[in-house]
């Protein structure tokens, strides 16, 4: 393991996270909690900051994604492509795709 300079942090339910500018809260409470909050059903293993940049971008179901491009959603900040490639996954899935251009 590569050591790197982060500060390791514990939230009050005890998972281990490292605080950055990307991520000032514990991802896991973080995402059980925004999910709840905001009715969203994207996959719950989405990564934190995607998960995130959806949110922000007013993209709470999967079905909003059809309002979008695909070329939107992969450059909304916090988006990678590991990140997007589940979320198609789950769109193929649910039988929701992409705005056409
Ligand atoms: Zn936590």
């Amino acid at each position: 393991m590569e050591k790197k300079n982060v500060a390791l942090r514990k939230c009050s339910r005890g998972h281990e996270y490292e605080k950055s500018k990307e991520l000032p809260v514990c991802p896991l409470c973080w995402i059980g909690y925004y999910h709840r909050k905001a009715g969203s059903d994207f996959p719950e293993d989405l990564a934190a900051p995607a998960l995130r940049a959806l949110l922000n971008a007013k993209l709470i179901k999967l079905a909003d994604l059809s309002k979008v491009t695909e070329k939107e959603v992969a450059e909304l900040h916090g988006m990678g492509p590991k990140a997007l490639g589940e979320l198609k996954k789950v769109m193929k899935k649910a039988k929701v795709s992409f705005k056409k251009k």
